[in-house]
């Protein structure tokens, strides 16, 4: 192993902190920031100081070279982009507020990428015109663009993180499966090598069908997604994508009465609305649930976003726009199963979601424009929409597959995996000349790795009250030697780390005059180097201590033993 630098902490700009930053709310966020490998520069945008900026180069790394494993091609596109593809795609306006948008010194439009589908594609067009130049797998590790509007946890959810992402291009069905397939095992070699406790879990709805798409969560407190696990069958999905069967739904459909739809001409159409409320109106169409005038009802909406309830009063004006509350469904069971099926109406998660601010509602449901409906069925009237979003599963549901009782589990999404198919092709024209001779529409699929997040996602798992603890291979070091005392200590301590890093292990050495033993291994134990030679009291029989940050064991034993232990 090729000889390494000892990195003095007497040089190395990471000062640690005893207390708390004062607005973390999550156990990662605290540490980082105290340990001094991320500093905060405004919401939700992070500094990554040289310790941090380790880690994530080992986390790199280690995508990087998985993503080669399995014939990826790195590549580096622009993070600063032009409106027209994600007009063309129609996310330049589906994304909403989430987009980072700027205009240059002459007024054009620009965006800070928040995903690169559309780029990719475009790549793909002016690079390969025949079957014969696929399959191609295309990635690169940079930084993505989101205003995200609850950027709390550190860099669990950053405004600009690091992302991997890839793209696959194929001729046809069974080549996307291959890719994908291909993508789902470089993600399981990664969070393993990691050393990231994960699981892969269904992104999609059981009524969508197929595996189109997973996530791989990381199982952890400070978690965002909420994923069923069943211990019966292995089934596991996000809650946003568990739905249950609509089998006994056909039944309950025969005993209930018809689908009434009732023609409501002062509900707007769906092109003044959209207008009105600043969203667009080539959106699918989707039902936003609020009382009008105290009158459950649903008015008709594109897209599947917050809209604000004061603007869409204004619009109904005369009328009295209110929020549902559950309380409103309970004697009202005809709109509640057509809302969220089979689940009943006080789980509607946008009811009582945190997430939704007030004075906003959630756009749900999938209906008809200027119609209200009455005892809709969910599954008899219209299939469920995966975006629907609002089934709130409850530990102990019934599992969709052998209903055996769910158990629920927070979880940290680090990473998504996805079958596009041909929806950018489709926009764009991409179509290579296929084997006889004609055009081929090119299937696609699109694979996201936080990068940045797998590392706060490794601090949740990881660390302990005392502090961080990393995996070997994305440490910052492999070992942290301590000169616990003065030149007897220290002397000895520069010689343990000389004799380390000659030998190829990646040394942190505590080097710093004036603080006591007691600080510095305070430190070592926050920083969390996997092994801590500390050069202490016995230094001058050349005698050290190691400890072994993960298990907390600690041994005497002579430097020339240790040394040979940790090389
Ligand atoms: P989330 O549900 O947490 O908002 P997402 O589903 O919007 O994530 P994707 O579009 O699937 O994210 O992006 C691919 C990966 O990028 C995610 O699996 C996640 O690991 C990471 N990621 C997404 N948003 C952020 C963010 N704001 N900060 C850090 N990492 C992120
Ligand atoms: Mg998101
Ligand atoms: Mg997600
Ligand atoms: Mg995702």
């Amino acid at each position: 192993m090729a000889t390494q630098h000892v990195q003095r902490m007497s040089r190395l700009m990471a000062r640690t902190l005893r207390e708390d930053p004062a607005d973390a709310e999550t156990l990662s966020h605290r540490l980082l920031v105290r340990a001094g490998y991320v500093r905060r520069s405004s919401a939700g945008v992070w500094t990554w100081l040289p310790l941090g900026k380790r880690v994530l180069e080992n986390v790199s790394r280690i995508v990087r070279e998985e993503m080669d494993a399995i014939g990826g091609q790195e590549v580096l596109l622009p993070a600063l982009l032009p409106r027209e593809p994600y007009e063309t795609s129609g996310r330049w306006s589906e994304y909403g507020e989430l987009l980072f948008r700027l205009k240059d010194r002459k007024g054009a439009d620009y965006l800070l990428g928040p995903t690169h589908e559309e780029i990719f594609t475009l790549v793909v067009k002016d690079q390969c015109t025949s079957y014969k130049d696929l399959p191609v797998i295309l990635y690169q590790i940079q930084t993505k663009y989101r205003d995200e509007a609850r950027p709390r946890s550190g860099v669990l959810r950053g405004r600009e993180f690091q992302m991997k992402d890839s793209y696959s291009f194929d001729v046809d069905d069974a080549g996307l499966a291959e890719s994908y397939a291909l993508h789902r095992a470089a993600y399981q070699r990664i969070f393993t090598r990691l050393g990231l406790d994960h699981r892969i879990v269904s992104a999609v709805s059981g009524a969508m069908g197929g595996s189109a798409s997973e996530e791989f969560l990381a199982p952890a407190a400070a978690g965002e997604d909420t994923f069923a696990d069943c211990p019966g069958c292995g089934y596991a999905a996000n809650t946003e994508a568990v739905t249950f069967p609509l089998a006994g739904e056909a039944d309950a459909a025969a005993e209930h009465p018809p689908l009434e739809e009732i023609p409501t001409p002062d509900t707007p159409t769906i092109e003044t609305l959209a207008a009105h409320l600043g969203v667009p109106a080539s959106a699918t169409l989707k039902n936003l649930l609020v009382k009008v005038d105290g009158e459950i009802t649903a008015v008709g909406v594109p897209g599947d976003r917050e809209v604000d309830l004061g603007k869409l009063a204004e619009h109904l004006a005369p009328a009295e726009v209110e929020l549902v509350t559950a309380e409103d469904f309970a004697d009202r069971p005809d709109l509640v199963r057509g809302y969220v099926g089979p689940q009943g109406l006080g789980k509607v998660r946008y009811l009582a979601d945190p997430r939704v601010a007030p004075g906003t509602a959630w756009v749900t449901g999938a209906n008809k424009p200027d119609t209200h409906a009455r005892n809709v069925v969910c599954g008899r009237d219209f299939q469920v929409d995966r975006h629907l979003d609002v089934a709130v599963v409850e530990p102990g549901d019934p599992c969709p597959q052998c209903g055996t009782g769910l158990r629920l589990d927070r979880a940290i999404e680090v990473g998504h995996i996805f079958q596009l198919g041909r929806k950018y092709a489709d926009a764009f024209g991409l179509d290579v000349l296929g084997r006889e001779g004609k055009p081929v529409r090119v299937t696609m699929g699109s694979y996201g790795i936080g990068v940045s997040r797998a590392v706060a996602a490794l601090a949740e798992q990881t660390a302990d009250e005392r502090g961080l603890s990393w995996p070997a291979e994305v440490a910052p070091a492999d070992v942290h030697v301590v000169a616990a005392g003065k030149a007897v200590q220290l002397a000895l301590a520069e010689q343990a780390a000389e004799s380390l890093a000659a030998a190829g292990r990646r040394v942190l050495l505590d080097d710093r005059a004036g603080l006591s033993p007691g600080v510095k291994l305070t430190d070592a134990e926050l920083i969390g180097v996997p092994w801590i030679l500390v050069a202490g009291r016995r230094a001058g029989e050349s005698v050290v201590e190691l400890q072994h940050r993960a298990t907390g064991t600690r041994e005497e034993l002579p430097l020339a033993e240790a040394l040979t232990r940790l090389t």
